[in-house]
């Protein structure tokens, strides 16, 4: 299969309106790129791509990464590596549990070897000795993909796809990684806003420069929307969820997407954004991760 497969096109926009960005004047486009692939789904396969096209230009076989038990990375790495032929390691956070879970359980059947690391350990990103001798070769990728040749592939969420009509381009942020490749590749005239997910994130703006190299001008992040926190959620979270597939049939999950969203219905109702903006917002997928949440939680 050619690494080229999956690229964003007018297939994936969905257009969609609320009434508080109707009597704005403010138009809005969803990049969906979780609709991109069933498995390799989201930013995350842009984020790889680049390590893979490294991985077989130096002729490695192996890739190694690193994630916690409802990782979309971890997710993505071991459908990536089953689709280009590579083998794949996840080193996972925690101790082993007596029943996987749905992310891990998947990990598993696409063939990734699934290595546990007590949380302390895990901390200090160091590749076990046994999974070192076993894989002297391997590509490692930070967790998350964070790094310049995640940024990069980012940059091709935009490069098939931007039109000069967008006045702003609005996304999730984690590491930082996509974020920096929607700064790096936007048109000058646009904004790009992060949703930071993580709280008081102190370090992210600096990583995000450490990335693009240098300090570009064209981006905020904001960091009052994530709602508590990491992976954080709340009754108000998932009434918002459904509330937000029911007006814009548009699926979210709890981690990233639904965050970005809201946060970006809260600054269109603060007038954010200039009458006549028109939004584009990169859905990065991660819908798998809603696996985690009891049964009925979501209506979709
Ligand atoms: C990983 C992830 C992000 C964050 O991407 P970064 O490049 O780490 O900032 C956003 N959305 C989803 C769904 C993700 O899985």
């Amino acid at each position: 299969m050619c690494m080229d497969a999956f690229l964003p096109t007018a297939a994936y926009i969905k257009t969609i309106a609320t009434q508080p960005a109707k009597q704005k004047n403010i138009a809005m486009d969803v990049l969906r790129l979780d609709e991109i692939h069933p498995l390799i789904s989201g930013n995350k396969w842009f984020k790889l791509k680049q390590y893979l096209q490294q991985a077989a230009a130096a002729n490695k076989k192996v890739i190694i990464t690193f994630g916690g038990p409802f990782s979309n990375h971890i997710h993505a790495t071991a459908a990536a590596c089953k689709a280009f032929g590579f083998t794949a390691v996840g080193i996972i956070r925690g101790e082993e549990p007596k029943q996987l879970s749905p992310t891990l359980t998947d990990a598993l059947a696409l063939g990734m070897e699934l290595y546990f690391v007590p949380r302390e350990v895990y901390k200090l990103k160091e590749i076990p000795q046994t999974v070192l001798k076993k894989f002297p070769q391997a590509l490692v990728i930070n967790e998350g993909g964070y790094g310049k040749e995640g940024m990069l592939g980012a940059q091709e969420i935009l490069s098939t796809w931007n039109q000069p009509s967008y006045t702003h381009i609005m996304a999730a942020v984690g590491t930082g990684t996509t974020l920096a490749g929607l700064i790096t590749s936007a048109l000058p005239h646009q904004k790009v806003i992060g949703i930071s997910v993580l709280k008081n994130n102190a370090s992210l703006q600096n990583e995000v420069v450490q990335l693009t190299g240098r300090a570009y001008t064209n981006y905020r992040i904001l960091h009052n929307y994530h709602m508590g926190g990491y992976a954080k959620s709340s009754t108000a979270l998932f009434t918002f969820m459904n509330k937000w597939y029911q007006q814009t049939a548009i699926p979210t999950d709890f981690v990233y997407t639904a965050k970005l969203f809201y946060g970006m219905n809260q600054l269109i109702k603060e007038d954010y954004f200039p009458e006549n903006s028109k939004l584009l917002i990169i859905h990065s997928g991660g819908l798998q991760g809603n696996r985690s949440l009891p049964k009925d939680t979501l209506i979709f």
